[in-house]
């Protein structure tokens, strides 16, 4: 019988907003929210959450969620009912397709959906539009440190659990602004710290909150992390502290990695990254110190030009102090997104089928075939900074975005907007009218992770299961049902009912899942991949001293050193550093919705140091222009010892294309996976007004 309206009932979830993945209780009324309560047996979370967890739900119910299809008619969206919006798609992608080949179509996932949607989308992209031309948004983000762990340990994964970073001896924590973007995790960290004396280093160009507890707080000149650890690296070779025998027996490649280190000077540091010797000495004294050691890090270091290697620098780094495999040891990329881990793990790439099995390996390909009975594409596909490229080009003709608001997330913002210009059809999907919509033939309305099931998977590779606590909004639709509709829409032979049933099937055919079932992630129960099928899960890759490589062994991977692009030079003289806050998720698009997040953090806000705020004249609350070689936006001044000297930094939340960070940012992008260098910005200040 349904539910009265009166009735009191508590649903279990996992939270929307980031990689942490904490579980807990909704208790609801209605469509009302009443509270969250979180419970001790959550596993990544017990009783923690933080401010948006907690408090930023306000997008659920809000006016403006969209809940009809729209069309777009004469220049302008009308209403629609699904039937007529799933046979237009329909139509014009099928005939896009005949007349440009299927590779003129692409898809953007989501990270923000669940596994179970993520399997279809990339299931969508492959059987039914017949392209590999898929991504997510791992490569805004993490796509290099998983590239650094790929090399070196075999796995593009945490090697270990929180439970791993909370009993480490030292945190190396390179780029990550850890209370503010993970802040459960970094809850426990600075438990950890309190109760058993845990290390902290921390190199950001900010100092975060992490930095101002921290026993070592090193600020490298903007770009240039791959160098210090490298130099750290070189003197604990020469000091004859290499772990000598975790090396002869479990890595490989150390001859060359030794070789490649020969640049790397104590000098070189000292000069480029702007270190001091003492500096320098005692980061290798509390790396020598440590019995166990965990490398944590963000996008400080992976949103630059050379993101995999220096992610990679401070793997190797790991393995010449033997502190990969072991418990409370590891390398830790923090993940943003609440499922970007998951988005990647069930094949929303261009190479990689769910499980990270290679599309060009013939054997799985033939598996998949099989599965799915179509006959797939062997060509790779396009990553989203490539499909960019191949908009303006005029090669790729029709775009399908799922809930990713690419138009102002996307590095140089207005480049690919004028590339959204460009195609024949684009399809949205999302919440809310997100500045991407603009761009849009059809939009449809999807619901939040509240109004579906599903799995998501946190930064420890733990899958959990989310209930569904309310119905879907108006007509919006879970992204599942909407994939499933369309497909059939599109002539494909699909007929999900229920997200466990989407599990079962990709559990059947990608070995990394093979013993996911619903019935083990009951309630709070999870299961951290690879799963057995047996369904034993792993908290520790490789705990069992066996890398994820054929012979067994883990690779030492040389790196070496380029300078960073878009430097400042006379006009552009101000570096111009971006990321998360606190209080907001990304540019906002969901926590603008609850009313107690936005009367705290209404806009955004550039921060200025204090000697710098000195030198140009502007005051707290300031008004001014920030110019880079690509674009200008409006920021109000913030003054704080945040920052220092010359280095200014802005939240990513902001809106459209008045206050979007990413109108400044440049196109350019790590060598190896193409991740945005975001971080690598120099912008001239203009001031609007003081007062
Ligand atoms: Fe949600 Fe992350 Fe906050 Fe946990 S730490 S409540 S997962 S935003």
């Amino acid at each position: 019988a349904a539910m009265r309206e009166t009735e009191l009932k508590r649903t279990k979830t996992v939270c929307t907003y980031c990689g942490v993945g904490c579980s807990f209780e909704m208790w609801t009324r209605g469509r009302e929210l009443l509270k969250v309560q979180p419970q001790p047996e959550a596993p990544a979370n017990g009783i923690s959450t933080c401010i948006k967890g907690k408090f930023g739900w306000g997008h659920i119910n809000s006016e403006h969620r969209l809940t009809k299809p729209l069309i777009r008619e004469n220049g302008a969206f009308r209403e629609a009912e699904w039937e007529e919006a799933y046979a237009l798609i329909a139509r014009r992608f099928n005939e896009i397709r005949e007349a440009n080949g299927p590779d003129a179509l692409a898809y953007i996932a989501s990270s923000k959906c669940t596994n179970e949607e993520g399997y279809l989308m990339q299931k969508f992209a492959r059987a039914v539009m017949g392209t590999n031309n898929i991504d997510n948004c791992s490569r805004y983000c993490q796509a290099p440190a998983t590239e650094s762990l790929w090399r070196t340990v075999g796995y593009g994964a945490d090697t270990g659990s929180i439970a791993d970073l909370a009993a480490s001896e030292l945190l190396i924590i390179v780029g990550s602004n850890t209370a503010e973007s993970h802040p459960v995790i970094a809850t426990r960290l600075k438990r950890a710290k309190k109760l058993h004396g845990q290390k902290h280093i921390v190199a950001d160009l900010r100092k975060n909150e992490m930095a101002q507890r921290a026993d070592m707080f090193v600020k490298p000149e903007p770009g240039t992390d791959m160098i210090w650890l490298n130099a750290v690296a070189k003197r604990i070779v020469e000091l004859g502290r290499a772990d000598d025998a975790f090396i002869e027996k479990s890595v490989e490649e150390y001859d060359d990695y030794v070789k490649s280190l020969e640049p790397f000077t104590m000098e070189f540091a000292q000069q480029r990254c702007g270190l001091s010797q003492d500096e320098l000495d005692r980061i290798v004294d509390m790396v020598l110190e440590a019995k166990t050691i965990c490398g944590i890090w963000a996008m400080g270091v992976t949103q630059h030009t050379m993101g995999s290697d220096t992610a990679t620098a401070l793997c190797n780094l790991l393995l010449l102090t033997g502190n990969m495999g072991g418990f409370a040891t590891g390398g830790y990329p923090m993940r943003g997104h609440n499922n970007v881990q998951g988005a990647s793990d069930f094949g929303c790439m261009p190479g990689r089928f769910p499980g990270y099995d290679f599309v060009t390996d013939d054997t799985v390909r033939a598996r998949y075939e099989q599965a799915w009975g179509v006959e797939l594409t062997t060509r790779k596909g396009l990553n989203n900074h490539e499909m960019v490229t191949h908009m303006h080009d005029g090669d790729l003709k029709a775009l399908y975005v799922a809930g990713e608001d690419m138009g102002i997330v996307d590095s140089d913002a207005l480049h690919v907007q004028s590339a959204f210009e460009k195609l024949e059809f684009m399809v949205v999907q999302d919440m809310f009218f997100s500045r991407t919509c603009e761009f849009a033939d059809v939009v449809l309305p999807a619901s939040p992770s509240v109004e579906k099931e599903g799995t998501f998977t946190n930064t420890e590779r733990r899958i959990q299961r989310l209930y569904k606590v309310f119905e879907p909004l108006g007509d919006s639709k879970p992204d599942w049902l909407i994939h499933t509709e369309l497909a059939r829409a599109m002539g494909a032979d699909w007929n999900y009912s229920h997200p466990s049933e989407i599990m079962h099937e990709a559990a059947s055919i990608a070995d990394m899942f093979a013993g996911v079932h619903y019935d083990r992630l009951e309630g709070f129960n999870s299961q951290q991949w690879p799963v057995a099928a047996d369904g034993t899960s792993q908290a520790n890759l490789y705990s069992n001293g066996q890398f994820h490589f054929e012979n067994g062994m883990a690779r030492f991977h040389p790196v070496h050193w380029t300078e960073p692009t878009d430097q400042p030079d006379d006009e552009y003289d101000l570096h111009l550093n971006n990321g998360r806050l606190l209080e907001h998720f990304h540019e906002g698009n969901l926590t603008d919705e609850t009313a107690g997040i936005v009367f705290k953090i209404p806009g955004s806000f550039v921060e200025v140091s204090p000697e710098l705020a000195a030198e140009r004249g502007v005051k707290p609350g300031s008004i001014v222009r920030l110019v880079s070689r690509r674009g200008a936006i409006k920021a109000s001044v913030e003054v704080t010892d945040r920052v220092a000297g010359k280095q200014m930094y802005m939240p990513m939340h902001g809106k459209k294309n008045i206050e979007a960070i990413n109108v400044l940012t440049s196109f350019e992008s790590d060598k190896d996976t193409d991740t945005p260098a975001y971080k690598e910005l120099a912008v001239k200040m203009e001031i609007l007004s003081v007062d």
